[in-house]
Order: C-alpha cells, then structure tokens, then sequence
C-alpha cells in the first residue's frame, strides 16, 4: 500500500461547532482529502511489467499484456469475450455502433454524463427515463411509456456500481424487440443473482479510468457472449481493420496500450485487496452514519458480490436541517472535497437541456436526487480516522443546524463572530484578511 496522501491533523475529533472550518476555525485535515484517490496495486510489479514491454518495444496494436488483460476480465466475468479499449466512453461508442442502435434509446438521466453523450456523439436521441428513488437506478416500470416507434434500444446503467433492474429490462427488451446494453462502467467486480455482471445484455461496458477502483490509468472494456459482435467491435476499434491492407467497416482508433494494461494487470491483481478496503470503509460509514438525524446511507445488497466503490449519502433537509449543498461547503471548508454525483442531471446540462427541455416533466425523483445525493471519500490512501472525523463534523453540522444554517449564508467572520458571542466566549477573533474572502 502505499504511504497515506492526507493526514488528519493531530488532535482529537471537532466537538464544537465553533471549531468548524466553514465559521473560521483550522480544517480537520491539513490535507485535501478527496472522494477517491487511484488505487496503485503493487509498484515492483508494474514497473517490472513496464520495462519487459520497453524490452519488447511493443507499445500498442494487441500486445501481450492487452490480450492478457482481455483474457483476465473474461475469465473473472465468466463471459465469453473482452473487448479492450482506451476508455470506458469509446467502450459504449464502439458498442452502439456494432449494436446498429439509432432513432431513440431510452436511458436514465441521474448518472455520469457520458452514458448519454455516447448516443448522441452518434446522433441518437437519448430519451430519458426515471429512476428508482431507493435504487437510483432506472425504474423499469417507467421505460415502456418512453417506447415510440423510432426507439431501438434501452441502455441501463447499473449505477454506483449495483446492478439496476436487470431481469425485467431483459424481459422489456424481448416483449419490445429492443436492443438491450448496460453501461457497467462503475460495476466491475459485482453481480447480480449471484451471477457477475457483465453477462447480461447484448453486451456490457466497464471503465478502467485512474477513478474507478480498478484502473488502466485510463481503459474500459466492452464485454459480451456474442462472437459475431465480439469480432464486428475488434474491426471497429482498429479503425476496420481486419487485417493488413484490409479494412471491413468504417472505425476508430479506440486501441488500449500496453502499460494501461500493465496497470490493469497490476490492478487486478491487488483488486481483492481493494474491495476489502471499500468494504470497511463502507461498514464504518454505516457505523458512523447511523445516528445522523437525515444523513441516510445508500445500501449495498448482501446478497451480492459488490465492489463498494462509492459511498453514497442522501440528505433530508427536513431532518438534517441542512441542505445536501450546506453539508458540502461545510465539507469543503474541513478540505473533505465530496462530489454531487450526478449534479445537475444530464437533461440539465448542455446540450440536452437545450435539446429537450420538456425532460424534467418526466424525472420528478431524478430531479430531487440531483438535489440531495453526494459521495464521500473513499479507497485505500483513506484511513479509517479520517471516516470518523468526517462522521463527526457531519454529525456536529447536523446537530447545530439551526445555528449554521441561520449563518450559512453570511461570510465566515460574521459566521464564526455570532457562534462566539452565542457561546459567550470572548471574541478574539482576527478579521480575515481582504484576500481571503475573494
Ligand atoms: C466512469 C463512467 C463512464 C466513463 O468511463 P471513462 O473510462 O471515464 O470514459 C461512463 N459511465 C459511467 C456510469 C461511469 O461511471
């Protein structure tokens, strides 16, 4: 492992709200602690990968370590084929290519803005459906009302890293004649009744990008049981090349290269590793997160194989008395950056907003996700003292709410000044200096 990236500042947990950041006090952690750190794996390893292909002097175009890292995936999916590529995006290009998707796919609005620039970069219109306000997942029982007649596929994203509703979209896509793929790009390493995601659909995606937990630097993969698909993406990764001189179909140049897939190997090697951290650090947050009047944590089935990726939190103003966003500057201030994952929605951001501007009138519960969701840090340069102070300055935020919230919105003197004269603590507070406050 390597040497720990954030240190927590050497003094007991915060337990007074005069000694938050947001209202002028030191931040708990000297350090920028963020959502998710890289996962290295073992370094000898890597760079021992590294110089056997500088050896080699085959950088790129299927070398070794690509068609082992391909042959890896397969064998821990259980599927039949693993499409290498250069990043999980290209991934979902080359697969609704090959897949002959256009006219409309229906896909879910609350997840990573790429699932729906892969369609339209193609010219296909993303039609977006709701989600599962318990899931975040797309709501099957919402997809066949977004069917018209120039709909050809449904593109389901198994978010966070969980699957979403696999069976019944299958059984959608059948009765409809729909072509079914899955943006698995967050879910390597799960499954889904027991069986590991990857087999369902035409085909899947995963990212191997440096922020997923296991990393080519950047890659991704699409994988299927489909040979004849299987082939058609190997032509069209290789710019329809089938061989020398020999060009099939049109493509692109979505090759993966030798030392992103040294580091894939390194990483997937070390992957169980990684999902044992991910998976403390989630128990922990469930411990810590518990007693947190409307701090709810997003739950993992036990049933399931899960990489733990993401630790998702929504926020119930109502009972928190604060806002998801007031619990993010109030993080921020701490240096604990977390994300708003999926802010603000794909149907908010350009083009899509301009494009379809009716969209939110059929995403009432994506529209209030985008309102209350955040990820906080995870991964293996975390500590787990670093998880109990961010739990405490979330559980004091909370429990002073009504005296953040009251100030959260003037600057931090005044902030700092009111809580000290609330406290009757003398107030020997230094203004901030003019540059600061810019
Ligand atoms: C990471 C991610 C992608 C994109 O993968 P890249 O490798 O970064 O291109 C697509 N969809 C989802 C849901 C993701 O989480």
């Amino acid at each position: 492992m390597q040497p720990h990236a954030v240190e927590c500042l050497e003094r007991s947990l915060k337990t007074e709200v005069t000694e938050l950041a947001i209202v002028g006090a030191e931040p708990v952690f000297r350090d920028v602690v963020h959502v998710g750190r890289p996962n290295i794996g073992d370094r000898q390893r890597l760079w021992q990968r590294i110089n056997d292909l500088l050896d080699r002097r085959w950088l790129t175009n299927n070398g070794q370590y690509v068609q082992e890292f391909e042959r890896q995936v397969a064998e821990r999916v259980g599927v039949r084929h693993c499409v290498a590529v250069s990043n999980g995006t290209l991934a979902l290009e080359i697969a609704i290519r090959a897949l002959g998707l256009s006219g409309e796919v229906i896909v879910p609005s609350f997840t990573f803005v790429a699932t729906v620039h892969a369609l339209q970069w193609q010219g296909i219109t993303p039609v977006f459906c709701d989600v599962n306000p318990s899931t975040h997942r797309m709501d099957f029982r919402r997809v066949e009302e977004r069917i018209t007649s120039r709909t050809t596929g449904i593109l389901g994203v198994h978010l966070w890293g969980g699957a979403c509703s696999i069976d019944e979209l299958t059984e959608i896509a059948h009765r409809r004649k729909l072509t079914l793929l899955f943006d698995a790009a967050p879910a390597f390493g799960s499954s889904y009744k027991g069986r590991m995601i990857g087999n369902f659909g035409q085909a899947e995606i995963f990212s191997f990008h440096a922020t997923k937990f296991v990393n080519a630097l950047e890659g991704g993969a699409v994988v299927t049981n489909d040979d004849e698909l299987a082939t058609r993406m190997r032509f069209i990764r290789n710019l329809g090349f089938r061989d020398i001189d020999d060009v099939v179909c049109v493509g692109t140049n979505a090759k993966m290269n030798e030392v992103s897939a040294a580091m894939g190997l390194t990483g997937l090697e070390s992957m169980d590793d990684f999902i044992a951290i991910n998976y403390r650090h989630y128990q922990h947050y469930r411990r810590e997160l518990a007693d947190i009047p409307g701090i709810t944590l997003l739950p993992f089935s036990d049933q399931e194989q899960c990489n733990y990726q993401y630790i998702v939190v929504e926020v119930d103003q109502s009972r928190a008395g604060l806002s998801r966003n007031d619990l993010v500057r109030i993080l921020n201030a701490e240096n604990v950056r977390t994300r708003r994952y999926f802010f603000p929605g794909c149907h908010r951001m350009v083009p899509y907003r301009e494009l379809y501007p009716e969209a939110g009138r059929f995403l009432p519960e994506t529209e209030r996700l985008t309102e209350c969701v955040m990820c906080l840090p995870t991964g293996s340069t975390l500590r787990s003292e670093d998880i109990a102070a961010i739990c405490q300055i979330m559980r004091l935020a909370v429990a002073h709410a009504a005296d953040l919230g009251a100030v959260l919105s003037k600057n931090c003197v005044d902030v700092r000044l009111h809580l000290m004269e609330e406290a009757s603590v003398p107030t020997l507070v230094e203004p901030h200096g003019q540059n600061e406050l810019l």
